[in-house]
């Protein structure tokens, strides 16, 4: 399973693919990238190895200079293409690895709340969560906080704001997750290997981080919401 994201310049659709080509050897049943374009998200998902992702993107491509992708191991949800992530909530998009631990809870809450699942998916709790939280008016930064506070258990997860189409959130509890420092784009990925064929310089989420990157860099806050600053590392992975 894998996760990675683009703040880019350029297209980012195929270069998303590639980048997750690089994460397969964790193993993964289905796969999915979304990105932004003219003010909405878009999303092609697909079953199985990520051929058939990328025939899919053939025959309908996806623009967008940002953009999100996942590979799914599934734990909660068969892998058909309607569990595959990224997941779509009142105009929010995350990809997960991991386990929620406590997302039956938590889905019990939100359906009474009144929101409507469209997946088997254990991680779908955490696009109506930010849906919520929004909808009380609340801004982007203080919803993803706010969410991260529900949470137990495992993740690391990429999140799109179609009213903010030049950033991404990222949080890490758990698996590990990279960020890629280029040149006047940023990249999101669970390994640096993952972004090798895009930059070197690499700064890794400590467990308990949440991240806001745009195309000039990133902002890294700690699970009680202070900023903090974590090392910008050359990695040694090859591209
Ligand atoms: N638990 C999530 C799901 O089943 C994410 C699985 C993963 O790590 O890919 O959809």
């Amino acid at each position: 399973c894998g996760i990675v994201g683009i703040v880019g310049k350029q297209p980012v659709s195929t270069r998303l693919v590639d980048a997750l080509k690089r994460l397969e050897y964790r193993g993964y049943d289905s796969a999915g990238v979304a990105t932004i374009d003219d003010g909405a998200l878009h999303r092609r998902r697909a079953e199985g190895k990520l051929v058939n992702l990328e025939a899919r993107l053939k025959e309908q491509p996806l623009v967008g200079t940002i953009g999100i992708g996942h590979t799914r191991w599934a734990t909660h949800g068969a892998p058909t293409e309607r569990n595959a992530h990224p997941h779509f909530t009142d105009g929010i998009a995350v990809v997960h690895n991991g386990i929620i631990e406590n997302f039956a809870e938590l889905k019990d809450e939100l359906a009474v709340a009144g929101a409507e699942f469209q997946t088997e998916t254990d991680t779908e709790v955490v696009a109506h969560l930010l849906a919520r939280f929004r909808r009380d008016g609340t801004g982007r930064l203080e919803a993803m906080f706010a969410m991260l506070r529900r949470l137990r258990g495992a993740y690391a997860l990429a999140v799109l704001f179609e009213d903010d189409p030049s950033t991404i959130m990222a949080a890490r509890n758990g698996p590990p997750l990279a960020i890629g420092h280029g040149n006047g784009e940023m990249f999101l990925g669970s390994d640096a290997i993952a972004l090798a064929p895009f930059t070197n310089q690499i700064t890794y989420l400590v467990d308990g981080d949440w991240a806001v990157i745009d195309n000039s860099g990133v902002l890294i806050f700690d699970i009680d919401g202070n900023v903090v600053s974590r090392p910008r590392q050359v990695s040694s992975d090859a591209a």
